[in-house]
């Protein structure tokens, strides 16, 4: 089946295609009438495009039928290294995109030429708490201001038109391990934010600010705190009964590192929750527990983060299963009843529909292979675990594993397919309690970190087993899969539909499709070479339909492993790229990989130096530049530093050469000597990895 462009045109009618400039307000004025209109027009104004951030845009001169013509307008250079996971923002031909370090582009929609630049100055060492590289999400618009989360836990206002700071805000105990990677929301003049940190023990909660100048109105904490300090709700009072042992001493973790969004006829805000930190619940809560409020979806009162429903979607969470996956709002008929409802495909492998006025379980069904559970009970909700996945001190075998079965990449539901089309991953672990694990606490000197305890359960490998990517059509009320298509890896962007019968997404082979939303066919691609974990948006420009998505390989599983197919042979630094119909750009040809060098250098080649340099690289190095400094992800591949970068080793790690391109200094946590052991060890790794290459050729008959 085809879908029909003429039944997605009369919605775009009905709810009138101006943009905001046609506002009484003033043009360019996003407000509160703006937000509440029920799809995007010609802009894209929020993070999921609309409150109930189902990324469907009615807009329909790109159809079927003459995709095949869309074409590069221009692109744009981020500049620094680091993922690329926004959401570009367009209000009246103008981009607001966030790259690494949560800097704020605004781009001109016709030509790519920035308008201005925010760079926050978030310290680099500060890129050390971030678990899951140094990225960001995306902005929020509203009343001439632009709003970003910083790395540090800061919010920032900027003046739309300018970039100047409005106000600014620390939202975090800079003492300890807290980072913002999510896009802020603005709700009824608020601006809520939440933060990330779980893996470094730290206590989830989600603030409101006013708009206007950034005063606190309210926090909600996610989990209950140490209870001699006095709860802070009620509700914590209860979910506190669920909690064992000295929870508070790790945080208890239940960052909303990603999901809110706002239902403005129920008057709710939906907060997705994060895991439990330490991972395993035997070391958390000793004696048992579900473990209130982790992994859980989260309705709370807009105007006072009054707690009102949850729905947990993994009791005492053991696998590093968040729910903070992305949230959607949409009316669909259920027993022959239209039901107002929130869809979640969660970090663990069921995808959820819930009633959201009541947080009422509806149905829950496997969108990936997982073996951690035989289903979810329809009576209670909850689901049916496998004592086999509950592992202690012995290894068990789990998926999805620890980045779930979905992870941040948004999904997108087109209301004439009613499918709702999801970016899935499958892969497995191994996973065991460390019995002598306690936690030691973050240290952090000024902005530098000195210690960060990861979380506690032993990681173990991938078991040997594939891990695959796919984008998956998912049927809500049937609960199955329409169609699926294989992806070329396991890690990719998030997903756009539109009323031309598409659906865009960008994959981490860099390939940019536009797939037909009936059937999967894939009807254009273009090839970026780098990696896409960004998200499509679409808008028009002087009446014309573009579609922008940006291009940066990186994140959680980027940052040190390969981007897949062509774009592994190429620099992955992020880039934003804006197509449209009979657009003739030639696309960027990015920098070619380096080949692997070995300095002809004065180094220790002794087994007691390499071993030495091993464990401080081992300490320092590996979150960013992956194992033995052989990053393929978006990180430098130390082992294909040049000359120039070897003979400057000691001032690049030591005096902050590098630091503007996100590289920190180590003064005063390393000495010289040690700065050399370190670079002895990469250089031994180059040296190792060259005559593998070596071997390989020579048993290569071809
Ligand atoms: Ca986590």
């Amino acid at each position: 089946m085809r879908l029909r462009p003429a039944a997605a045109a009369i919605v775009l009618t009905t709810v009138g295609c101006g943009g905001p400039s046609g506002d009484p307000s003033g043009p360019g004025t996003v407000t509160d009438e703006v937000l509440a209109r029920a799809v995007p027009d010609g802009d894209w104004l929020t993070y999921g495009g609309s409150y109930a951030e189902d990324r469907f845009s009615p807009l329909d001169q790109i159809t079927l039928d003459n995709v095949a013509e869309l074409g590069l307008v221009w692109s744009y250079d981020f500049e620094l290294r680091g993922g690329v996971e926004t959401t570009p923002l367009v209000l009246d031909g103008v981009i607001y995109a966030t790259g690494p370090w949560s800097v704020v582009h605004a781009i001109d929609a016709r030509t790519g030429q920035r308008l201005w630049r925010h760079d926050p100055g978030v310290p680099r060492q500060r890129g050390r708490l971030a678990c899951c590289d140094v990225v960001n999400r995306g902005a929020a618009l509203y009343e001439g201001k632009v709003f970003v989360g910083t790395i540090d836990g800061r919010l920032v206002a900027l003046d739309a038109e300018t970039g100047r700071v409005e106000w600014e805000t620390l939202t975090v105990d800079p003492d300890l391990a807290y980072t913002i990677t999510g896009a802020p929301r603005v709700v009824e003049g608020l601006v809520v934010i939440g933060n990330g940190g779980a893996e470094y023990g730290v206590r989830g909660y989600v603030s409101a600010y006013d708009a206007d100048d950034g005063a606190l109105v309210w926090r909600t904490y996610t989990v209950p705190g140490n209870p001699a300090d006095g709860f802070e709700s009620e509700a914590l009072a209860r979910a506190a009964e669920t909690w064992n042992g000295e929870w508070w001493t790790a945080g208890g973790g239940g960052t909303a590192w990603d999901a809110i969004i706002y239902d403005p006829e129920l008057e709710l805000l939906y907060i997705g929750t994060g895991n439990g930190s330490p991972w395993s619940r035997h070391l958390r809560s000793p004696g048992g527990g579900d473990n209130l409020f982790l992994a859980s979806v989260l309705a709370v009162r807009p105007a006072t983060g009054e707690y009102v429903w949850h729905y947990q979607t993994t009791p005492g969470d053991h696998w590093d299963y968040t729910a903070t996956q992305p949230l959607m709002l949409a009316d669909l008929e259920f027993d022959g009843a239209l039901r107002r409802v929130i869809m979640q495909a969660p970090k663990n492998g069921f995808f959820y529909v819930l009633d959201a006025e009541t947080g009422e379980f509806l149905s829950g069904q496997p969108y990936v292979t997982l073996n951690w559970a035989d289903g979810i009970d329809v009576e209670t909700g909850r689901p049916v675990e496998r004592s086999e996945a509950v592992y202690d001190t012995e290894y068990a075998l789990i998926t999805p594993m620890t980045l779930g079965g979905h992870n941040f990449q948004p999904m997108a539901f087109h209301p004439e397919t009613e499918l709702v089309y999801l970016p899935v991953q499958e892969a497995w672990t191994r996973r065991a309690s460390d019995p002598d694990w306690t936690f030691s606490g973050v240290e952090i000197r000024g902005d530098t970190l000195v210690s960060a305890p990861w979380n506690t359960a032993t990681r173990g490998a991938s078991a040997g087993r594939p891990a695959s990517g796919s984008l998956v059509a998912w049927d809500p009320k049937a609960q199955e899969s329409r169609w699926q298509v294989p992806l070329a890896g396991f890690w990719n962007g998030g997903v756009l539909a539109t009323g031309g019968g598409l659906v865009f997404h960008g994959g981490g082979d860099g390939r940019f499709v536009a797939y037909d939303a009936a059937t999967g066919e894939s009807l254009w691609v273009a090839a970026t070479r780098i990696g896409i974990i960004g998200s499509p948006v679409t808008y028009t420009v002087d009446g014309v339909q573009h579609v922008t998505v940006a291009a940066g390989w990186g994140g959680a599983t980027g940052r040190s492993s390969s981007p897949y197919g062509e774009a592994a042979d190429f620099d992955q630094r992020g880039r934003l790229f804006t197509f449209a119909l009979g657009g003739s750009a030639e696309m960027p040809m990015p920098r070619r990989e380096r080949p692997l060098y070995v300095p002809e250098l004065e180094l220790p080649t002794d087994a007691a130096a390499l071993r030495e340099g091993y464990e401080l690289y081992s300490q320092y190095c590996v979150i960013c530049h992956g194992g033995g400094g052989g990053s393929e992800g978006g990180m430098p591949n130390l082992q294909r530093a040049t000359r120039l970068t070897h003979d400057n080793f000691e001032g690049i790690v030591l005096e902050g050469m590098r630091e503007e391109e996100g590289m920190p200094s180590y003064r005063g946590l390393l000495s010289p000597e040690e700065v050399t052991l370190i670079q002895a060890y990469v250089v031994s790794r180059a040296r190792a990895a060259v005559r593998a290459a070596e071997t390989a050729e020579e048993e290569d008959p071809s």
